[in-house]
């Protein structure tokens, strides 16, 4: 089939190259589609962009990347999906072609967003194991499932194609390559649409090699784009012996949470060129064990010298102003680079906190943004400390920035 995938994300600060329709383009090249990417990252004209592709490929079949429904923030947030809404109606009513929508947003709600968008079909997880399927069940006319759930082969092959995004203008920009090293996230922290999503680990040496590929072009910095680097100490391990030993001089930011580390983790990660950790932090019924391994992490990485910036999210249902002062202390015993804060709480309709901010009517009037709507597809936070408050407990200390005054600070983190 001839097959055009569109990367309609032009958040530019910094620009995020789509890596899952790389993965997914070679994955359907390999199965003889004629695939073509289409980046509007930095199209000035997306409408004459999407006639001039799609009329010199004449498309049987569209698929949408969605990485975000809105910017998560609370202040000046931005929703993207009315814009992505418009493009699908253009390719349905002007071309008659089947749109397939997949991105890491569907795994907040891949109804809703089906629904909202009015796409024909929806991948929510890992598309590339699933997608010659799909196209195959259409191809034969078969009935097909709207929603199609995606998954990853642990240690599959995983090629990579990006013919069509232009790389040198993302690191022109700012923007820089991702790679992974595995999908999914088994922590369960009730806020994250990526809670108890399934584990599948990539082989390193394949990792490696697909690092290898933008080394040889040029470009030397990455970002990570695992929901958190340490989802397993063995493979975290594994994967920083098998780029220390490829001989690679390469500098990448990495995401973590507090758990599953060691000392010698911290060393080989600093050994690999990783010169920022953005931890992920929350307030949520922890336990000493949490606050115990959070002030390792933080000590560990420095000690190590490597940057490190806290993302923290507190004011969750039934906590009082007495923790929220604790945990500001216990950061500035600490000293990490940087402590982002933030206070507002997305909600999607999925979402465990959801679920326990609705069975409580006492916790109703803590809801800001578009509480009348049920989808929760608009944005709905849940806040019980405002920024003005915030600032008075941060106290003008540097250590402590409040998350969403400057853009794009949490899209993809590299500086502090
Ligand atoms: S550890 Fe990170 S990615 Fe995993 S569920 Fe928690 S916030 Fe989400």
């Amino acid at each position: 089939m001839k097959v055009l995938l569109i990367n309609p994300n032009q958040f530019r600060t910094p620009p995020a190259p789509p890596i899952g329709l790389e993965f997914l383009a070679a994955n359907l090249e390999q199965a003889g589609h004629s695939v073509r990417i289409l980046d509007l990252c930095f199209s000035d004209h997306i409408y004459s962009d999407i006639d001039r592709v799609t009329g010199e490929m004449n498309p049987e079949i569209a698929g949408i990347s969605i990485r975000n429904i809105d910017s998560v923030l609370f202040a000046d947030n931005e929703f993207y999906l009315d814009s992505i809404r418009q493009i699908i109606v253009h390719l349905k009513k002007r071309y008659g072609i089947r749109v397939i929508i997949g991105g890491a947003a569907l795994t907040a709600d891949a109804d809703g967003l089906l629904e909202y968008l009015g796409a024909d079909y929806g991948i929510a997880g890992p598309a590339e194991n699933v997608i010659n399927s799909v196209l195959l069940q259409l191809q034969r006319g078969e009935k097909t499932e709207r929603i199609i759930r995606g998954y990853y082969e642990p240690y599959s092959p995983s090629p990579r194609c990006s013919t069509g995004i232009d790389y040198a203008r993302y690191y022109q920009e700012g923007g820089i390559a991702g790679f992974e090293t595995h999908k999914g996230c088994s922590s369960s922290c009730v806020y994250c649409i990526e809670a108890n999503s399934p584990v599948a680990f990539k082989n390193p040496l394949n990792v490696v090699e697909d690092i290898r590929e933008f080394v040889e072009r040029g470009f030397k910095q990455f970002h990570l784009c695992d929901p958190e680097f340490n989802e397993d100490l063995d493979h975290s391990l594994s994967f920083c012996t098998a780029l220390k030993q490829s001989g690679m001089a390469i500098r990448w930011v990495a995401y973590m949470k507090p758990g599953n580390f060691s000392q010698k983790l911290f060393r080989v990660m600093k050994a690999t060129g990783v010169y920022l950790v953005t931890l992920t932090v929350d307030s949520f019924k922890k336990c000493p064990l949490y606050w115990n391994d959070t002030e390792k992490v933080i000590f560990n990485a420095r000690s190590n010298g490597i940057k490190i910036v806290v993302d923290f999210l507190t004011g969750f249902p039934y906590e009082d102003k007495d923790l929220l002062k604790w945990c500001l202390d216990f950061f500035r015993r600490l000293q990490p680079d940087k402590v982002n804060i933030n206070t507002y709480i997305r909600l999607y309709r999925n979402l465990a906190i959801t679920r326990i901010i609705l069975g409580d009517p006492f916790l109703y009037r803590f809801l800001v943004g578009n509480a009348d709507e049920k989808s929760m597809i608009r944005p709905l936070f849940f806040n019980r400390i405002n920024n003005d408050q915030l600032r008075e407990f941060i106290a003008e200390d540097e250590i402590f920035r409040i998350e969403g005054t400057q853009k794009g600070v949490n899209y993809t983190r590299l500086s502090i």
